[in-house]
């Protein structure tokens, strides 16, 4: 843990992509694990959600580290494809799918031993067929609904009936059940435990009606986990805690600490002095007023998955300092002033996500400056930006 407080990230380590680049702090990563892991019951294990390339810090190297971690129970993701590179990168825990797979990858996932969600009788009967060919049981876990309105059956009599179905098809294995909080990052904390109440009340119908015990419970994402011990059950799913980031603004900051895995850097390519009267970028938004103003070029843009909502309004980190987006984001570019900066030169470090020196931008409030989600700003730096690992115990 001692080690886990300090990370040896260094800033410089770009591995020659200095055009854009994210670094990934795997000590980060393993601190929030241990952080989560402290305020969960001892025999709960956690689910490490991987989705959307692990909300856009890489599945693949996030998924190496957790395969060590004996608290890890396994991985989540939402595509089988997105499994399947798991599977494929040498993840030999469970992984469980979170949303309707098309039957179109059944045999595969038989065979890969990936965990469909089911909530559709047609899934079924596809899913037993694709079990017997393979020769091979499919583990399920069922999702059912208490408040999300999303995928999952109900928790009245004709859920029931499913849950019976699916116990009773040749083939399949009900390893599982969950359902998903819509609102355990708010401050009232009524919805959830009416959404508790729910998941509780139907799985002892399940015990007392059908005479199974589910083996694997679990309801708690991130926010859950911080917030809701009474929801902790067999497992928890962990999404965007494991990167460092928070559920909300409404959700403890205390009860589990948590650092921010991803730093995004780029480099200064161009700077150029103009007068009064110049316009820059599309659409001349932005025209220059003052004597002089130097205009710096940074090579990243909406192609990155930089928000262009930040334009004009955005600001980056240069020697230490703030410098704001000038005019719009264009898709590979964009222009920041540096006229108070005089150390700025071509070259000179850029922090887009992250801290230098006594400043910082974290994702939240590049959400908030862009009108966009921190999970969806995350999940949007896009493969264009290659992901440098720091940190962990794979060297
Ligand atoms: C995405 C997702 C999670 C993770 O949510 P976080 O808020 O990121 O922790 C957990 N469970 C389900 C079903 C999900 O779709």
């Amino acid at each position: 843990m001692e080690k886990l407080e300090n990370s040896s990230c260094r800033t410089s380590d770009s591995a020659g992509y200095d055009r854009v680049w994210a670094q990934i702090d795997m000590d980060a990563v393993l601190f929030n694990m241990e952080s989560m892991r402290a305020n969960i019951r001892e025999d709960v294990k956690i689910v490490a959600v991987l989705k959307t390339n692990g909300y856009g810090h890489g599945a693949v190297a996030i998924m190496k580290e957790m395969e060590k971690l004996p608290y890890v129970w396994g991985y989540a993701a939402a595509t089988f494809e997105e499994a399947k590179e798991l599977r494929e990168n040498g993840a030999k825990k469970p992984i469980l799918l979170l949303g309707y797979v098309f039957p179109y990858c059944y045999r595969e996932l038989a065979r890969l031993e990936i965990r469909p969600s089911c909530f559709r009788e047609d899934m079924l009967k596809e899913l037993s067929a694709a079990a017997k060919e393979e020769g091979k049981a499919i583990r399920i876990h069922i999702a059912l609904d208490t408040g999300m309105g999303r995928i999952g059956i109900r928790p009245d009599d004709e859920g029931l009936s499913f849950v019976r179905k699916a116990m009773n098809t040749p083939g399949l294995i009900v390893e599982g059940m969950f359902t998903h909080f819509a609102k355990a990052d708010e401050e009232d904390h009524g919805p959830t435990h009416a959404q508790i109440a729910l998941y509780t009340g139907f799985r002892d119908r399940i015990r007392e009606e059908l005479g199974l015990e589910i083996p694997l419970c679990h309801c708690s994402n991130s926010a859950g986990i911080i917030e809701f011990p009474e929801a902790n059950m067999n497992l928890v799913r962990a999404g965007i805690t494991l990167y460092g980031l928070w559920p909300s603004s409404e959700v403890s900051r205390t009860i589990v600490p948590l650092r921010p895995v991803m730093t995004l850097y780029s480099r200064i390519v161009y700077i150029k002095e103009a007068g009064p009267g110049v316009s820059v970028s599309y659409g001349g938004t932005y025209t220059t007023s003052a004597e002089k103003t130097r205009i710096a070029t940074i090579p990243v843009g909406y192609g990155d998955g930089y928000p262009r909502s930040l334009s004009g309004k955005g600001y980056v980190l240069i020697c230490g300092k703030k410098a704001l987006i000038l005019g719009r984001v264009c898709m590979d570019q964009m222009m920041v002033d540096v006229t108070d900066i005089p150390d700025a030169r071509e070259g000179s470090l850029v922090t887009l996500i992250g801290k230098d020196a006594g400043e910082s931008i974290t994702m939240e409030q590049l959400g908030d400056l862009s009108g966009r989600f921190n999970y969806e700003l995350a999940c949007n730096i896009n493969r264009r930006v290659p992901r440098i690992v720091c940190g962990g115990t794979l060297g």
